[in-house]
């Protein structure tokens, strides 16, 4: 099997990784298609802090750890098309598009599909998934699109997190996938106020086009000051760029009594000046990732149409171009989301 593979830090393409053969309760499926995620390019970066900080988490209760000496397969926002099922294992039939939840269980438990050096990934010609919890494609969606899933469904779940009620309106700091997708969500639940920041144009371009009223560059005018124009009182905040300083400036600034919903991540230490929070009784939610309600729920809302998620694919590579797009996406005003299509 032919799949990409983080090593030293660097995207190479391997065609000797071993055939998964799948197990009772899995399903061998051929990859249509796996979005880069921004995760993927922070493992490739800042692996050795970001196992260190997992670590920490983790403290005594153990648990298995991705080792950066050895290759790291990952690819976890992944559609696919159904080849076979394990022993005592009834699935879809053969060439069925599907997707799932990056989840897989197996002999030893449940595994993430993030980052491991045993479970392969989206970014490989074919893998394993649970047969429990593969989603068909509903009829009519591009398979490709539905590699979309699991990114937008951060999103759904973003503002799920957040109560927001129809009649009051969003601000979304940094329109980088993960705020995309909060922006498309909730256009969803009907939000009609969505004032959005990022400093690239094109990001900007895409906010509009996926539901934004106003995009505007940090440089020219702040959220706060875009938001005057739009609304009164208190926002909805979603904290999408995941900078260092980030949380205390929305702090600081944002409207009394907002609620803020902290989507993008900082993965290191940060610095906060909780009184900012307190004097205007601010509501900090934190959140990560989607249920399984919510995965399928977001399926489905691309499907009929009513989630906009494809105006951020910027283009589709094959396994050997990874690498380059590991690095097209460090200068993000060229590019947003990339799927890899590794059978193509
Ligand atoms: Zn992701």
């Amino acid at each position: 099997v032919r799949a990409a593979v983080l090593r030293n830090g660097e995207m190479v393409v391997r065609d000797d990784v071993p055939e998964p053969i799948p197990e009772a309760g899995q399903v061998l499926v051929e990859v249509v298609a796996c979005g880069i995620c921004g995760s993927d390019l922070h493992l490739a970066q800042h692996g050795a802090e970001m196992m260190a900080l997992a670590r920490e988490l983790r403290g005594e209760h153990g648990g298995n750890e991705v080792d950066l000496d050895r290759d790291v397969y990952m690819g976890h926002e992944f559609s696919a098309k159904v080849l076979k099922a394990g022993p005592q294992t009834t699935t879809f039939t053969p060439g069925t598009a599907v997707t799932s939840m990056p989840v897989v269980f197996g002999s030893e438990g449940a595994e993430n599909i993030a980052f491991s050096n045993t479970t392969l990934g989206g970014y490989g010609e074919r893998m394993l998934l649970s047969a429990a919890m593969l989603l068909e494609v509903p009829n009519g969606l591009d398979p490709k699109i539905a590699a979309l899933t699991e990114p937008m469904a951060v999103g759904v779940h973003a503002v799920n997190k957040s109560n927001i009620e129809p009649g009051e309106g969003a601000i979304v700091l940094g329109c980088g996938p993960v705020g995309l997708a909060c922006i498309a969500a909730l256009r969803t639940r009907g939000i009609e106020t969505i004032v959005a920041t990022d400093f690239s144009d094109s990001r900007r371009a895409l906010a509009t086009t996926m539901g934004a009223t106003e995009a505007v560059d940090p440089n020219t005018s702040t959220a706060w000051e875009a938001w005057r124009r739009h609304a009164r009182g208190p926002a909805v905040i979603f904290e999408a760029v995941g900078a260092r300083g980030m949380i205390n400036d929305v702090l600081k600034s944002a409207p009394r009594h907002s609620r803020v919903v902290v989507v993008g991540v900082c993965a290191g230490q940060d610095e906060l000046v909780p009184y900012f929070g307190i004097a205007k009784e601010i509501n900090l939610q934190f959140c990560l990732a989607y249920d399984r309600t919510e995965f399928e729920h977001t399926l489905g809302l691309i499907a009929n149409g009513e989630l906009e998620s494809t105006p951020m694919v910027t283009s589709t590579v094959g396994l050997a171009g990874v690498g380059r797009a590991f690095e097209a996406l460090g200068a993000p005003d060229e590019q947003c989301k990339i799927l890899v299509a590794p059978n193509a």
